[in-house]
């Protein structure tokens, strides 16, 4: 908590995974917009194991400025760890999170602030216009699609990185403890007062996206086993439905051998169906056997993260 009774603190959140070439942009146009506030501010970084020099650049400049702090995970844990530790880390009585490649700029910080003070728990930015190839939005469109069809989650659509929200809300996001963690969804399940406000978007201001096609399957993946029984339900249906098939079969072929053709059982059908039956049976018994991967990484009392470092804050 600040020292000073009215002024409230805002903290920014902020995972940095190979991002040397926007650190200083960053900075100096985030720390440029806050001081315009009428708010004590931090801008948490949380290093999810760069080996460029992300990290000395981010001392470089805490060694000037305290509000800069920065937590060094062991490695890399994904961005969703990163972002957890980050909200952990974070002291502030609003959290704002944001990536640093300054897709969402920088002065719509001010608008956020603004909105949260109405009283809400917290504030989605929704993107205005996305600019982004048409492949990476209609993949993004799939992604979400799928994504809410799977979990009715209804997560916002165009939901932008940057949101904030206040001490409440980030102490409850701190209870949820598992580890396969899809933060989205964490944070549309914690509820609360909650607004949205429509923001500008920029390019990548420098280096490149760390998502691609197959980590976005991957994160999508996890997402709807994280969020949904609905896989194993449909495991359970078809199984059902094919037993049904088979059952049928099998009277539609007795009824047919006794009263109208003597035929003869083929190989070639009996292969295929026997290759068809175990295909399918080890294809479900694998989404079963995910879900039990799950349970036993969930069942372990592991930590959420491991931090190697950290600089300029207070609490070891
Ligand atoms: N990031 C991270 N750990 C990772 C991958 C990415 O902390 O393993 C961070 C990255 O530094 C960036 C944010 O997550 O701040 C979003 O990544 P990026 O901008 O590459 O994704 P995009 O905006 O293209 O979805
Ligand atoms: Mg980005």
């Amino acid at each position: 908590m600040s020292l000073s009774t009215t002024t409230k603190k805002l903290s920014l959140v902020v995972p940095v995974y190979f991002e040397q070439e926007c650190i200083h942009q960053f900075i100096k146009e985030t720390t440029a917009v806050l001081a315009t506030l009428p708010l004590d501010y931090e801008i948490v970084f949380v290093d999810d194991g760069s080996q460029d020099n992300t990290v000395p650049l981010i001392k470089e400049k805490a060694v000037e400025n305290d509000c800069i702090k920065l937590v060094e995970l062991s490695y890399n844990h994904g961005k969703q760890g990163a972002v957890t530790a980050g909200i952990r880390y974070a002291t502030g009585d609003y959290l704002l999170y944001m990536d640093p490649d300054l897709q969402d700029p920088p002065d719509e910080i001010p608008r956020f602030v603004a909105e949260i003070e109405k009283g809400y728990d917290l504030v989605f930015g929704i993107r205005e216009e996305k600019m982004d190839s048409w492949l990476n939005s209609l993949l993004s469109k799939i992604f979400w699609g799928t994504l809410n069809k799977f979990t009715g989650l209804q997560i916002p659509k165009g939901l932008a990185v940057m949101r904030i929200f206040n001490r409440k809300f980030a102490d409850k996001f701190n209870e949820y403890g598992e580890h396969n963690r899809f933060i989205e969804g964490i944070f549309i399940h914690i509820g609360m007062k909650r607004s949205e406000i429509v923001i500008k978007q920029r390019e990548r201001f420098a280096g490149t996206s760390k998502f691609n096609f197959s980590r976005k399957m991957a994160l999508a993946f996890n997402a709807i086993l994280d969020f949904s029984q609905l896989p194993l339900l449909f495991v359970v249906r078809f199984g059902f439905f094919l037993s049904l098939v088979g059952v049928l079969t099998l009277v539609g072929i007795v009824i047919a051998k006794l009263f109208f053709i003597d035929f003869q059982a083929g190989w070639p059908s009996l292969m295929s169906a026997i290759l068809l039956g175990t295909g399918l049976q080890i294809f479900f018994m694998g989404i079963v056997a995910v879900y039990i991967g799950k349970i036993y990484k969930e069942s372990k009392p592991r930590p959420l993260f491991s931090i190697r470092e950290t600089t300029n804050i207070d609490d070891e």
